[in-house]
């Protein structure tokens, strides 16, 4: 076989990887490896390359179980349309790792939320039907930038409101042995916005008592979606 001409930079990357920075952690996966992983954090976020949960949560191997889709979609938990490696996910670390908190990430100029406004390659037949699972957070606007964020910030509360359709996921959060974040993280600012139940609406991190919450507290169990409607309706949302 004829070797590459353009120098293979990932070999490269990888064997540096073995060589210089694994020695540095060898001890920390070795015991993540001995004792098994405990996440206590489930990240639902989207594939888009600039959100990076490590950087943004500070955390490190072991820390965030993570499932990365376009638009940090969740599928319904009964839903029948075939393969869902998010759903399945969702019910191993629940049921198994038995994380205490799931994270739904949402973000800033997102490829997945703004092709609910447009077209998609009639090629992308997955890519079509997946994004279904944003069509309820869409607006009957004209698009732009306002318009894409409210979608934006409205998916992750949709995406939400799925996750307490799994059964295991809703008794968690209800015996208050799980708790739910949404966010919306603005790559151009650096900053989270988290989803305050109380309000509905989306709260910069620098200004937030908490570190978001799903669309269930304690105190208010019914779903949230039609006050955020209004919220967004009446456009006093910040
Ligand atoms: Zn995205």
């Amino acid at each position: 076989m004829k070797d590459a001409v353009v120098p293979d930079e990932l070999l490269a990357r990888i064997r540096r990887f073995h060589d210089h920075t694994f020695p540095g952690v060898q001890e920390q996966f070795q015991t993540l490896v001995s004792e098994g992983q405990h996440p206590s954090i489930l990240f639902i976020g989207c594939s888009d390359s600039r959100l990076v949960p490590y950087l943004l949560t500070g955390t490190g191997p072991g820390d965030l179980f993570l499932i990365r889709n376009v638009g940090a979609f969740v599928p319904p938990y009964d839903g029948s349309t075939g393969y869902h490696g998010t759903s399945a996910a969702i019910e191993f670390a629940v049921l198994n790792l038995k994380v205490a908190r799931v994270i739904v990430c949402g973000h800033s100029h997102c490829g997945g939320i703004r092709a609910l406004y447009e077209e998609v390659n009639p090629l992308a037949k997955n890519l079509a039907a997946w994004l279904e699972l944003g069509r309820e957070a869409a607006l009957p606007v004209q698009v732009c930038p306002e318009a894409l964020r409210r979608t934006e910030q409205r998916a992750v509360v949709l995406q939400l409101e799925r996750l307490m359709g799994y059964p295991m996921v809703r008794s968690q959060v209800e015996a208050g042995l799980m708790t739910l974040h949404g966010w919306h993280y603005v790559i151009e600012d650096g900053e989270i916005h988290v989803f305050d139940v109380r309000s509905g609406q989306f709260v910069p991190a620098s200004v937030a008592t908490h570190s978001g919450h799903g669309p269930y507290i304690e105190h208010l169990s019914e779903p949230l979606f039609n006050e955020i409607d209004m919220a967004y309706k009446l456009g006093d949302n910040p």
